[in-house]
């Protein structure tokens, strides 16, 4: 047996599949079955962190098929040579095989591993996340030297934006990427995903900031951080 609080998690998943079976599936069942003949064709990758609160799909409003998607924690890229496994590979995969159009990075507010960016005492004893987050150290030393946080809070802020670009800057290091942006073929985006407030922050290439999204100037919005 196993105690309550694993019993209840179980059954918590395990009441959801069920309902996926017997309710969600019927309706797709043809979805389904055309994504299985047809393969999967997702054009946009998506990049983001792997805390629980962040819902790649629901925020975007995309079914099965439509987007693929990576997360860890932090959502960050290591730069190409530093680090090749897991990130690497994906990354080729989706350009070189999917042919996505976009690469989406996606920060959020409240991201743990931002603040434990901040005070790396609070993972002393998980050396892999230790140094796993090395991949974002420029950016804490950027803002920091930026120097115009006016407080903590601030500070997360800003740096969960600077993460976002440095690892923009670190996609733009792997050949795979390189060759699509040559050609024209790929573009990046910065989001930054408020959870509280349900809002997303696009960085603006020409603005150079990160602009909240209201829906309006689609078009505009979409072609202004084509990198
Ligand atoms: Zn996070």
């Amino acid at each position: 047996m196993f105690p309550p609080e694993v019993q209840q998690s179980r059954n918590r998943l395990l009441i959801g599949l069920h309902n996926f079976q017997t309710k969600v599936y019927p309706e797709k069942q043809a979805d389904y079955q055309r994504l299985v003949r047809e393969g999967q064709s997702p054009d946009t990758l998506f990049i983001t962190c792997a805390d629980s609160r962040v819902d790649p799909e629901l925020l975007t409003q995309s079914g099965p098929g439509e987007i693929f998607v990576s997360r860890n924690i932090g959502n960050l890229i290591p730069a190409y040579g530093e680090l090749l496994g897991g990130i690497s590979a994906l990354l080729e995969y989706a350009v070189a095989a999917l042919r996505v159009h976009q690469v989406v990075v996606c920060g959020h507010t409240d991201c743990g591993a931002m603040k434990a960016l901040i005070h790396p005492e609070k993972v002393e004893s998980m050396p892999t996340v230790k140094r796993w987050l090395r991949n974002a150290e420029a950016a804490l030393s950027t803002v920091r030297a930026r120097a115009t946080a006016a407080d903590e809070t601030d500070l997360v802020e800003q740096l969960i934006e600077e993460n976002v670009l440095l690892q923009m800057n670190h996609l733009r290091t792997h050949p795979a990427i390189t060759g699509r942006l040559a050609q024209k073929s790929l573009a990046i985006f910065g989001w930054v995903y408020d959870i509280a407030h349900g809002q997303v922050r696009i960085f603006d290439e020409q603005q150079h900031k990160f602009l909240t999204f209201d829906g309006s100037n689609l078009e505009v919005q979409a072609s202004a951080g084509i990198s």
